[in-house]
Formats: structure tokens, C-alpha cells, sequence
């Protein structure tokens, strides 16, 4: 067992929140050893008893809900209502993977669709074994835990590898699931810096791995799976679009659009950073955006940056979109480490870095355009696809251009975050990731199909 250690800190005042081993590839060797017997006494627990396991794993959790909150709030330095917030949709999807485990994967008879053949057909989907997951610090609770909870209620057991600015919440929610599954180490954590959460993904033994951070990293841990061609969800950055017709209630739309560039500080994978806004309704739109942008306060309405890093990542976008666009809200000022007020800035060329590229921060661009069709041409030639969001008063051309938009999610006048809904699936394409974590797709994708035909 390795005698390093590393410290998680709290980003808005620099005090050491906790210490976490730093795990060698020895170690992560072990908890995978260890979690492939946990894996098979797990599978082998009849559907029901293990739902009655992840209940009261929702339960423990609930009650803890102050105490984790807190922690998140420590490690990351989201207000805790946003912390609390991020646990009630823990608690939410852990809730739905449980209820519906069965349901979706469970074995049932099919119509095998023969011409000719008298057989009888079944389908269900088994465990896979050993999963890893590997996640990141923005939403340390919620984002890996939309992976382990549909993981554990397909029946697999998890390894997972928390963010090193994050240990101490991804360690916090393995003990408690102990409370209800003591027997194995059912649900384990490996802490760490990038190298742990290499040698758990290049153990041969690990059946999927679930990643979600940044597309650089996701494109390691894919090179270390191919190795053992393991499979792998890899959940990634984003650059979401906002696209605001002419008969889009404007007061609404612009209301939605600071929510979503400023939720968690823009530390959002399916955050707002680019902004599209039909040529009829683009001063109302901008007087009613930079109103409200004018009254928000960091420190209450939203947290500090929680990596110093990416402190330089923002900064280096807002001077380019200084530059190169017109400043409306914000501008060079608006760095105050930790804290990055609100920017808005118009006219950016689409080739800028500060269009191109994930900001994660609460800068956003906007762009005149003449119609809900040319937003669409222009949002949709980023290389990235996660989420986005359309405003429009006309259902009809509102469902076509969610329809077409590029991306895993789009929503329709609101800002809803798409990873909140349990029931449907969340995940991007093209540079944002591909495989699909939540809802059904979402427990298929921690199972294997298992097809059984019989000659009658
Ligand atoms: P990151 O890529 O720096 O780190 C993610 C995790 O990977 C960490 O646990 C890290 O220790 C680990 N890691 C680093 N190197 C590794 C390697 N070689 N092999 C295996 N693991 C390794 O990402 P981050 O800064 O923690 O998170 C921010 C990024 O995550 C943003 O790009 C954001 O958009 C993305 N994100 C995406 C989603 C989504 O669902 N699509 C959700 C949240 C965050």
C-alpha cells in the first residue's frame, strides 16, 4: 500500500481539506483483484435483493446529505446549495438505475423474426464484471456517480478513481454504500494523480471503463483500453450552443441563457458558451442579458474557479474574445482568482479560440445572425456535440431544430440540465465523447446482451 499522500484543498481559501494515498499501479491492482470477487457475489445476489441493497444506499445517502453537501462544497467551492443540489441528483438517478434495473435488463422472450425456423428466443443482459470508473472534480459527486449507480444496479462491481482536487467526496460515497453492502467490496475508490487513474484503466481484469473529463485525457485512456480492446464511455468537454429565434421570448431566453453560462461558474461540461441570436430579436435579447448579468455577485450567486489551472485557460479566451469581438459585460478585469465574473462579448470570429475551444469558465460569445438557420450552420460546425438549447414560441420549428442541432441533448425554451433526467440518456459526439450514460441506454451500456435461441 503506497505511503505517498496528496492533499485536496479548498479552492475560494487554500486550507487542506483532507489527505488521500496516492495509489501505485500495485494498488489498483489489488482493489481490482479484490473487486472481481465482489463482482461475482454481487451478480450472483437474486435482482431483487440487490435493489433492496441500492434503496437503502439512497437512504444512507439521504440522510447524509448535509454532511456530503458540505464537502463538496469544500473540495470544489460551489455555494452548498449547488452542492445540495448535486446530491439530490445523485440520489434521484441512483433511485431510477435501482428501480429499473430489472426491468430494462432482465431476461424476456422475443420474436426471433425467422423465416422458415421454429425457435423460441430469449434476451437479457448480464453483468459485464469489473467496471472503472474514472471521473472529474466539477461535479464530484454527481458526474461519477451517474455511471456507478447504473454500473452497480446492472450488477457489476466499481473501481473508481475520483479527481485528485476531489478525493475525499468519491471516498466518502464508498464508505457509505459499506453501510448497506458490507459483506464486498462491492463499491471501492483508488485515489490519486492521472497515474492511478492510468493503471486502473489498463488493467486487463477492468470489463468497461467509464470516463468522463477532459477530451485530452479521454483520448489516453482510450490508446490504455485498446490494449485489452476493453470497452470504454467516455463522457467529455463541451462548447454548447444557444440558439434564440425571432419569436423567442426574449426576457425567458435570456434569463436561461446567464443561468446556463454561469451554473457552477461555467465549470460545465453542457454549460452555454456560444450564443446565436436572430437579427430581429438581437437588442431586446442583449439589453435583458446584460441587465441581468450586471446583478449577479460571485461568492453568492456562483463559486470560485476550483482548478488554478484553468484560471489561465479562461483568461487566455476572454483576451482573445477582447480582441477580437466587442465587449459587453466583463472583459479583462473580470479575473479575480479564484472568481471570474460573468463576460459577455459580441462579434468573436467563429475561428477563435474563444469560439473553438471548452472555456469552462462564465464567458460566453454572442453572434447576430439572420435566422434560426444560420445559428444552426454556425453552432453546428464545432467539433464538439454534447449538449445545447433552442428558443422558439413555434413548437414545430423549435422540434426540427432541437432535431438537428449537433449533440447528444438539446432543450426547448429552458435550461433544464439535461443530465438531471434519469430517464433519458446523456452523452456527445465527435470531440465531446461517445457512449451513452443515464436511463436504459445508460444501464445497457454497464451490461452484456446475452441471446439464447431453442429449436422447438
Ligand atoms: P481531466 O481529464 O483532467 O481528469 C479527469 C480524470 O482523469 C481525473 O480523475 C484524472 O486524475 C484522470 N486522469 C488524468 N490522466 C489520466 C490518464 N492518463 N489515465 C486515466 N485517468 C487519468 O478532467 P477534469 O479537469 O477533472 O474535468 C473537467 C473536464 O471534464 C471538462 O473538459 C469537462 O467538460 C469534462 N466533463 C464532462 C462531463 C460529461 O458528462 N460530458 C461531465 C463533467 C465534466
Amino acid at each position: 500500500m503506497s505511503t505517498l499522500t496528496f492533499d485536496s484543498l479548498n479552492p475560494a481559501t487554500g486550507d487542506v481539506v483532507g489527505s488521500h494515498p496516492r495509489h501505485t499501479a500495485a494498488d489498483v491492482h489489488e482493489a481490482v483483484e479484490r473487486a472481481g470477487e465482489a463482482a461475482r457475489w454481487w451478480a450472483a445476489l437474486p435482482p431483487a435483493e440487490r435493489k433492496r441493497r441500492l434503496l437503502d444506499y439512497k437512504a444512507v445517502l439521504t440522510r447524509h446529505i448535509r454532511e456530503l453537501a458540505r464537502l463538496i462544497h469544500d473540495e470544489t467551492g460551489k455555494p452548498v446549495g449547488d452542492a445540495t443540489l448535486e446530491m439530490v441528483l445523485v440520489i434521484t438517478h441512483l433511485d431510477w438505475a435501482a428501480r429499473h434495473a430489472q426491468k430494462v435488463l432482465g431476461r424476456r422472450r422475443v420474436n426471433p423474426g425467422t423465416i422458415g425456423l421454429n425457435l423460441a428466443a430469449t434476451l437479457e443482459y448480464l453483468p459485464l464484471g469489473v467496471v472503472a470508473v474514472i471521473g472529474p472534480w466539477n461535479y464530484p459527486a454527481f458526474t461519477p456517480m451517474g455511471s456507478i449507480s447504473y454500473a452497480l444496479a446492472a450488477g457489476n462491481a466499481v473501481v473508481f478513481k475520483p479527481s485528485e482536487l476531489t478525493p475525499g467526496v468519491g471516498v466518502r460515497l464508498a464508505e457509505l454504500f459499506a453501510e448497506s453492502v458490507p459483506e464486498q467490496p462491492v463499491f471501492q475508490t483508488v485515489t490519486g494523480l492521472g497515474e492511478t487513474g492510468a493503471a486502473l484503466a489498463a488493467d486487463p481484469r477492468v470489463k468497461k471503463v467509464a470516463f468522463t473529463g477532459s477530451t485530452a485525457t479521454a483520448k489516453r485512456v482510450m490508446a490504455a483500453c485498446a490494449e485489452n480492446l476493453t470497452p470504454l464511455v467516455a463522457e467529455c468537454g463541451g462548447k454548447d450552443a444557444f440558439i434564440v429565434d425571432a419569436d423567442a421570448d426574449v426576457a425567458a431566453a435570456a434569463d436561461a441563457c446567464l443561468w446556463g453560462a454561469l451554473s457552477n461558474a461555467g465549470q460545465t461540461c453542457a454549460g452555454v458558451e456560444r450564443v446565436y441570436v436572430a437579427d430581429a430579436v438581437y437588442e431586446p435579447f442583449m439589453r435583458e442579458l446584460s441587465g441581468l448579468a450586471a446583478k449577479v455577485k460571485a461568492g453568492e450567486d456562483y463559486g470560485p474557479i476550483t482548478m488554478p489551472g484553468q484560471l489561465d485557460v479562461i483568461r487566455r479566451h476572454i483576451d482573445d474574445a477582447v480582441k477580437s469581438g466587442r465587449v459587453v459585460t466583463g472583459g479583462s478585469g473580470a479575473v479575480r482568482a479564484p472568481y471570474v465574473d460573468p463576460v459577455i462579448v459580441e462579434d468573436v470570429p467563429e475561428d477563435s479560440p474563444a469560439v473553438r475551444e471548452e472555456t469552462f469558465g462564465p464567458t460566453i460569445t454572442v453572434r447576430r445572425v439572420r435566422d434560426a438557420q444560420e445559428a444552426l450552420d454556425l453552432a453546428n460546425a464545432s467539433a464538439y456535440g454534447l449538449g445545447g438549447t433552442v428558443f422558439s414560441r413555434d413548437a414545430r420549428r423549435a422540434a426540427q431544430l432541437a432535431r438537428r442541432l449537433r449533440g447528444g441533448m438539446t432543450a426547448i425554451n429552458s435550461i433544464i440540465s439535461f443530465a438531471g433526467v434519469p430517464a433519458l440518456p446523456f452523452g456527445g459526439e465527435g470531440e465531446s465523447g461517445f457512449g451513452r450514460i443515464h436511463g436504459a441506454d445508460g444501464l445497457r451500456e454497464f451490461a452484456r446482451a446475452k441471446a439464447v435461441t431453442r429449436q422447438r
